[in-house]
């Protein structure tokens, strides 16, 4: 007789892990079904050339929410987060500005640049530390819904109003600039220097679809400020082994609990008897039942494509259709012969350990924009890169090395739509813009992948390549994530739950939605 399960997880990236090993800890019968030959989902790591190892779309930790790492023991089945240790900004004078681990390094490298900033950013620090403690309880809160008046929403908007009064006048007004202001002004109110402007908003405008002069923006750089590091504040990492060291240990604690994996498992349909959901049917016609079901695929294709419609109310449908996800992000991995030689800080140095920012100035970013905005590619991008070879050896050959890219803006609609072409064309304009600051990058150069927003959505199945699965944009965030109403991991189909980034709190490599979905399932006793 076939297994019956308690739960089905749909899709084996991080959250749908961070959920199966959760429920599986709970004691619950759980199959987890992944699509790909392999978890992980945008959290992967590929030997995409040989003995050149990728971090092949997300590259850096830090979201991750510390109660999992504890909770899950990961450590123990094996993620192992290195520092970063510093962020390079080249400048288009050939001069740089760079941020160190140490404090008093930075500030020096400040003074070198601008005095007054340097005073400043002490206490732009202390802010947002104080602006991201504001908003992290929210992280681990299950959404109330304003609309409604059942106890458990007045309840928690209680508690939320609390917390918010509890901040004081000036915390509450920062974080309302926060949340409604453009990173670019939101800086302007702290700083002078251009170049280092430039590199803070950046943390603003990746993944969405919005130039850091955008209103919005400030509030997605606030949601990068919210990770840490065993403890260190909105510190980032290399994940040991790339980033599918972090999704695989997430599945060795899920197995370790029970949960079954089931790779090159792909989903078709949601079975639903009388507005039920039963369990699934894979794409080779199988089916598979379940007391419950949970979907961590992004809101268009756990509602449009794999439930009947006839089982979906209207007025919901209709939101989801409203869902924007406008793919904005590229990545490009370079397999390298050698390093390359910065011209602000030539030869090797401990740049080579951090992140190198291609964002010379809120100009040069904000006309990378003006590019996408058009439909075209940025003729020259901004680029967050990093060597991950040089932390982690084991990433290239012995003496070799990879350089990850993450590239902004390469629009999913892009005028005329995406040809191999085009995706040379966009590979081009990277390491040419590469090239204005390492003149001898071609020269290192073995391999290169390059990965349009579409190549992500054909990976991945994220929509339109949004890294987020779904922008994070104030109108599709909290109680609105993915539609008014549903933001509490629930569906309209009874037993049938969501725990994918396109829920609150949102993208990155957080596992907060899997862990919430997850808790919230098991309140309901639904499975
Ligand atoms: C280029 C890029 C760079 C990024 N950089 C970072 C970064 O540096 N740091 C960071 O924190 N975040 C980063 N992110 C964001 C982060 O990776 C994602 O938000 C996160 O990994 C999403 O996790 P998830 O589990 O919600 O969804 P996903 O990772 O999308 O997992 C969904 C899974 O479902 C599977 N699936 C799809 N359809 C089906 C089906 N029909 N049946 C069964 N399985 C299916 C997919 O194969 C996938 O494994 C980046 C993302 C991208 C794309």
């Amino acid at each position: 007789m076939a297994t019956r399960y308690d739960v089905i997880v749909i899709g084996g990236g991080h959250n749908g892990l961070v959920n199966a090993a959760y429920l599986a800890r709970a004691g619950k019968k759980v199959l987890v079904l992944e699509r790909r030959p392999r978890v992980g989902g945008a959290a992967v790591t590929e030997e995409i050339f040989p003995g050149y190892k990728f971090s092949m779309f997300s590259y850096v930790v830090s979201l991750l929410r510390p109660e999992i790492i504890r909770d899950l023991r990961l450590p123990e089945h094996g993620l192992h987060v290195l520092p970063l240790e510093s962020t390079v900004t080249p400048m288009l004078n050939g001069d740089y500005l760079a941020g160190w681990a140490d404090h008093d390094q930075t500030r020096a490298e400040l003074v070198r640049h601008s005095p007054r900033d340097a005073e400043a950013y002490d206490e732009y620090g202390r802010l947002m530390q104080l602006m991201a403690r504001a908003v992290k309880p929210i992280l681990s809160m299950v959404p109330p819904d304003p609309t409604s008046f059942s106890p458990g929403d007045l309840l928690g908007l209680l508690k939320m109003g609390r917390h918010f009064r509890s901040l004081g006048a000036e915390q509450f007004h920062a974080l309302f600039k926060l949340m409604t202001m453009s990173a670019a002004d939101f800086l302007d109110e702290w700083f002078d220097f251009d170049t280092l402007k430039a590199t803070k908003s950046a943390s603003g405008i990746i993944g969405t679809f919005l130039g850091p002069r955008s209103p919005g923006t400030a509030y997605v750089l606030l949601h990068h400020y919210m990770g840490e590091i065993d403890g260190v504040f909105r510190a980032w990492g290399f994940a040991k082994g790339g980033t599918g060291a972090v999704s695989e240990s997430i599945a060795s604690a899920a197995r370790s609990f029970g949960a079954e994996i089931r790779l090159d498992a792909a989903v078709k349909q949601l079975r639903v008897l009388s507005g039920r959901a039963t369990g699934v049917v894979l794409a080779n016609g199988d089916e598979i039942a379940a007391r419950a079901v949970v979907t961590s695929l992004d809101p268009r294709r756990s509602f449009l494509e794999l439930v009947e419609q006839q089982e979906l109310p209207g007025e919901f449908l209709d939101d989801i259709r409203r869902f924007t996800f406008r793919g904005s992000s590229g990545k490009v991995n370079l397999a390298l012969g050698k390093l390359p030689s910065f011209s602000c800080l030539p030869g090797f140095g401990p740049h080579h350990r951090g992140a190198i920012s291609i964002s010379p100035s809120l100009e040069y970013v904000e006309r990378a924009y003006d590019d996408a905005k058009y439909g075209e590619f940025s003729r020259r991008p901004y680029m967050d890169c990093i060597f991950p070879s040089v932390i982690d050896p084991g990433m290239a050959p012995p003496g070799k090395h990879v350089m990850s890219c993450f590239v902004q803006y390469a629009p999913y609609h892009l005028n005329g739509g995406w040809t191999d072409a085009k995706r040379e064309a966009f590979g081009d304009a990277v390491v040419n813009a590469l090239e204005q600051f390492a003149p001898d990058i071609r020269s290192c150069i073995e391999h290169r992948q390059v990965l349009t927003p579409l190549d992500i959505e054909n990976i991945t199945g994220l929509s339109e390549g949004n890294i987020f699965a779904g922008e994070l944009a104030l109108h599709q965030l909290f109680f609105l994530r993915p539609a008014p109403g549903w933001a509490r991991f629930r569906t309209p189909v009874r037993g049938y739950y969501q725990c994918g980034s396109g829920t609150h709190p949102g993208g990155g490599i957080m596992g907060a939605s899997g862990r919430l979905a997850a808790l919230e399932l098991l309140k309901d006793g639904a499975a």
